[in-house]
């Protein structure tokens, strides 16, 4: 692996938690079970009965306890992800995680009792001004009504899910982590051998798929055995929370219907058609007969570019920069002050993701950057997620963050300016087609395959609902299905492939996310066309929606800059968008 310079690039979480941590972490613990322990012998039994001002006060003491809670268990869960092949930092985040468990048993009175309030009482408090800060979280709250159990039922959930749901997750996080494959010689991380899957080699590409393969069969009897706990245990508590069906819960939690997803799941897999015509033009530019499941991310010859850390910050920075001046100062945040992990090494967890923290804090931001473009759009993509979060901090803890149906709105956003600068900068025909083309499977990948990933868990969910234990037989089978109706005839998936379900992390971590994915490029897409089209205004329309974080409901708040949810026809917008980028490519390819 070639130095980048990103080698010495690790955060400071410090501001989190000032050294020695454990003791300031013993401390901040101590101090929230104290409060929470008054917070309810003041609250308890009267949530639905306090005036205005008195819910004010109780709220804010709220968003206090939460803050200081979020701020532990963002410290250690942070110090772990970075390390957690380090015993004491799992030990750590165990412990953090059992205390959180108790107090947010000492809290859970609130959802309940404010649900339960009296339809006209809580209508009336809505809609005083002392309130107003908090109205979207009290709307939203309620939105739970129907699903809420008793308090001393919720307690053993919450208590339960501690040796349940987190355990199994953590389990599976750690399998993971501790899973290293044979490469050329030596044992590495998962990571590593799927970088080579983008590699121009074939061989190598094959070789690495192989490698991916056997490691993830190694371990299959565990990834079958945690991923049919966690359906079960999820159907069981479907069940006892009377949800319809496996994914309504998402949607609640997204503040979407039903309906909407099915519109943007259907609007999706009808124009199936159009990845199997990008496919087959991929197929002709690699001069290949048939392509295969490792060819899909193959690069194309003259997209070989290695970037150089300080390179990828002044490409980012530069491209937020010119959308708007504000941008930049606030992802430039992250460099400065060492809110960014970026090193690649043994025991990191993969993947990269943006922590929103807590609002008195701030966001961090971790990645393994090891020069590829990919990796600039990875960085362009937390550090948009980053600049929302931030901008969004003066909402509170309550409503900083949105629901995940947005959350991905800033992030893909953000890869959309840097995509297009860097086609702007490019002068070479051949370059700017591999840069389109991996923009092309990028979206596919957020768009097409989230939703295939979608019906894989509606299969795997309703299957396990319906005939009990999945074997890792039953699982594939079911990969391989919703794969190849994507795909028709234009990848052959072969025998290996079947069991490549088992590392996805988002289908143990947030079952039913991957749909977010796309409703989150397809509303990109429709933004940036606005953007271009649109008067001077967006920009700062745009930020102003970033900072709206998530009080109010999504469809709110993406309407001032034009876009309406509830339009049957926007779904199709935004997936014409890509059908015009694949006829662009075959355009470039031609000539
Ligand atoms: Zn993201």
């Amino acid at each position: 692996m070639q130095n980048t310079g990103a080698e010495t690039v690790t955060w400071d979480l410090d501001d989190l938690i000032a050294p020695p941590a454990e003791a300031g972490i013993d401390s901040l613990l101590r101090q929230a079970e104290q409060r929470a322990e008054s917070f309810g012998a003041r609250y308890r039994g009267r949530v639905a009965d306090l005036p205005a001002r008195g819910l004010a006060e109780l709220l804010a003491e709220y968003e206090w306890l939460l803050d200081a809670i979020g701020r532990v268990e963002s410290y250690a869960s942070l110090s772990w992800s970075t390390q957690s092949d380090e015993p004491a930092r799992g030990a750590l985040l165990q412990k953090v995680s059992e205390s959180q468990a108790a107090l947010a048993q000492k809290l859970v009175f609130l959802d309940i009792e404010w649900a339960n309030a009296p339809e006209e009482r809580s209508r009336a408090l809505l809609d005083d001004p002392a309130l107003a800060r908090w109205r979207h979280w009290l709307l939203t709250t309620r939105r739970y009504r129907p699903h809420l159990l008793s308090e001393p039922e919720e307690k053993i959930l919450s208590e339960k899910s501690v040796t349940g749901r987190r355990a199994w997750t953590r389990y599976f996080d750690e399998t993971m982590a501790s899973t290293l494959f044979d490469w050329k010689g030596q044992r590495v991380p998962a990571e590593v051998v799927l970088r080579q899957l983008y590699d121009a080699d074939r061989e190598t590409r094959k070789a690495a798929a192989t490698t991916i393969t056997r490691g993830l069969a190694a371990i299959q009897r565990t990834t079958t055995y945690v991923f049919n706990t966690l359906l079960a245990e999820k159907a069981s508590e479907d069940r006892l929370r009377r949800y319809p069906s496996w994914i309504s819960s998402r949607n609640i939690d997204n503040q979407v219907d039903d309906a909407t997803v099915e519109a943007l799941v259907s609007a999706v897999t009808s124009r199936y058609g159009v990845v199997a015509r990008y496919y087959r033009l991929k197929k002709r530019l690699l001069g290949l007969e048939e392509l295969f499941d490792y060819d899909r991310y193959a690069a194309l010859p003259a997209a070989e570019r290695r970037y150089s850390w300080s390179e990828a910050r002044d490409i980012v920075l530069t491209a937020y920069g010119r959308f708007h001046p504000r941008m930049a100062e606030i992802a430039s945040l992250f460099f400065d002050n060492r809110w960014l992990d970026a090193a690649v090494h043994a025991g990191k967890r993969g993947g990269a993701f943006c922590s929103s923290t807590v609002p008195s804090v701030h966001p961090y931001v971790l990645l393994s950057f090891q020069g590829t473009a990919h990796d600039v759009m990875t960085l362009a993509h937390e550090l948009g997620h980053g600049v929302h979060q931030y901008l969004a901090r003066d909402r509170g803890v309550l409503l900083q963050n949105t629901p995940l149906t947005t959350a991905e709105t800033a992030s893909l956003f953000g890869e959309t300016l840097v995509f297009h600068d860097l086609m702007d900068r490019e002068t070479d025909r051949t370059v700017a087609l591999s840069l389109l083309v991996r923009q092309i499977e990028s979206s596919f990948a957020t768009v097409f395959r989230q939703v295939a990933m979608n019906r894989f868990e509606e299969a795997a969910h309703t299957g396990r609902r319906s005939r009990g234990e999945l074997t890792t037989e039953a699982l594939s089978e079911l990969w391989m299905e919703t794969q190849r109706a994507m795909f028709a005839d234009s990848v052959t998936l072969t025998p290996d492939y079947a069991i490549w379900w088992s590392y996805i992390t988002h289908f143990v971590h947030v079952p039913g996310y991957v749909y977010a994915y796309a409703f989150g490029d397809l509303l990109v897409r429709a933004l940036y066309r606005l953007f271009l089209s649109g008067g001077p205004g967006v920009p700062s329309r745009y930020l102003d929606m970033l900072a709206a974080g998530g009080s109010d409901w999504p469809a709110a708040i993406v309407k001032p800059l034009g876009a309406d949810l509830a339009d049957p026809g926007f779904w199709g917008q935004g997936v014409e968008l890509l059908e015009d980028m694949v006829a662009e490519a075959e355009k470039l390819a031609s000539t």
